[in-house]
């Protein structure tokens, strides 16, 4: 696609535009702030409001650790682009580094650990590092002292859900983008050559779309011919009473599906992936406390400073997660025009910006800055497996 600037969106009018985006997460919004940027005209379609759903409530991870080798390039590029985020947004988004650690509880633990960091080495990529006992403790000294270490990524933080995605999308605002909130997209015909797209508030028309409709996503796949193996989760998080301060990095348990972080003023909040119930199409979840109260046994055991707190509240954001736990990004196989960025399984909020840059450049001039070959909708289709973990 050529961008055609300003003049694009008037030559379009207002029900048209170059580009429309179904999906006003951190996602839609990273890819309509970066194509703005660079001149061409973008509707962002949105049948909620913005944030409303995973991007406005997940836990604010901004994580390079643990990440699958296919998405690494992509995480490291957003990762630059949280280090600015003021600048590209006017918000500092609540954004802090205080390092990301995955703690772990054994020795077998730790040997797995150290064959990832060594892998990863090889493969040219430094921000994992492996570290003993003594530096575990030095990161995290409320840990308990049989955990004998563990993998830091030291330029990992957090940041606010809601307000990254509002400051991304109103920033992309600012720069031209037009955002309609509770208009839902339930069609899509292609016209020649642009994409007519049918909604709640009528039909829309552009020569390309973005597929960023999160848990939903899979419906306008299907819909241009490229059905994915995706299903719609619900994790759930949970915040305690306040308690001293004991701890600033983020710390993650792999085997025992656990993630917390204490905020400045003191509560924990704890999550991992246990799932609450879920009704898509209701915008309804249900929380299990049963499987909450596992999280908080968990930190109980490992971290005896948390003994005296209690749960004072717990909600879900409703995802979709494809059956590799990769997202799709990139051109569709069967439709031209259009694009998938989607099913993050439950860790796409650090990829937002990047994403949106990648994207932005792969459909303006056709190629993506950082290699995403690995996340290619084409891999369902021809039911090969994702590349194994590194
Ligand atoms: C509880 C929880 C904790 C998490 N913690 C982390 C974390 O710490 N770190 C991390 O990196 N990630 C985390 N994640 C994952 C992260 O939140 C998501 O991967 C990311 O926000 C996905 O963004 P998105 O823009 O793709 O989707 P969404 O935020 O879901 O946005 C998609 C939007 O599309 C809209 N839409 C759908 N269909 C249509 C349609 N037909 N027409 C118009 N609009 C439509 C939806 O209403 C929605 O607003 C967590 C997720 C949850 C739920």
């Amino acid at each position: 696609m050529g961008a055609t600037g300003p003049a694009g969106h008037h030559a379009a009018g207002p029900r048209g535009a170059d580009v429309v985006v179904v999906g006003a997460g951190i996602h839609g919004c990273s890819t309509a702030l970066f194509l703005a940027r660079l001149g061409a005209s973008v509707l962002v379609l949105e049948k909620d409001h913005c944030a409303r759903h995973a991007s406005g409530v997940n836990a604010g991870g901004v994580r390079q650790l643990i990440r699958h080798a296919a998405e690494i390039p992509l995480s490291i590029l957003s990762m630059g682009l949280w280090e600015r985020i003021t600048e590209l947004t006017g918000d500092d988004c609540g954004f802090e580094s205080h390092g990301q650690v995955l703690v772990a509880e054994c020795d077998e633990e730790l040997e797995a650990m150290r064959e990832r960091v060594a892998d990863l080495q090889r493969c040219g990529f430094t921000h994992e590092e492996l570290v003993d006992r003594r530096e575990l403790k030095a990161l995290v000294p409320a840990v308990a002292d049989h955990c004998p270490g563990g993998i830091v990524s030291r330029r990992d933080g957090a940041a606010m859900p809601f307000r990254s995605t509002q400051a991304i999308c109103r920033a992309a605002q600012r720069a031209g983008a037009r955002l309609l909130e509770g208009v839902a997209v339930n069609g899509l015909k292609r016209q020649a050559d642009r994409w007519l797209v049918s909604t709640s508030a009528g039909e829309f028309s552009a020569p390309v779309v973005v597929n960023a409709a999160g848990a939903w996503a899979d419906r306008l796949a299907a819909a241009v011919g490229e059905p994915v193996p995706l299903e719609p989760i619900a994790p759930m998080l949970m915040i305690t009473s306040r308690v001293p301060a004991f701890i600033q990095p983020v710390v993650i348990l792999r085997s025992r599906k656990l993630s917390f972080k204490q905020f400045a003023n003191g509560t924990v909040m704890i999550g991992g992936g246990h799932l609450a119930a879920l009704d898509r199409d209701r915008n309804h979840t249900q929380i299990d406390w049963r499987k909450l109260q596992e999280s908080a046994r968990t930190v109980w055991e490992l971290f005896p400073v948390m003994r005296g707190a209690t749960i004072v509240r717990a909600w879900a954001g409703i995802e979709g997660r494809l059956v590799d736990d990769l997202p799709v990004v990139g051109a569709s196989r069967t439709a031209p025009g259009f694009f998938h960025q989607f099913g993050f399984s439950a860790h796409g909020f650090q990829l937002g910006p990047g994403t949106g840059q990648a994207m932005a450049e792969l459909i303006t001039t056709g190629r993506s800055p950082v290699p995403i070959d690995g996340l290619d909708v084409g891999r369902f289709a021809r039911g090969r497996r994702a590349q194994p973990p590194v």
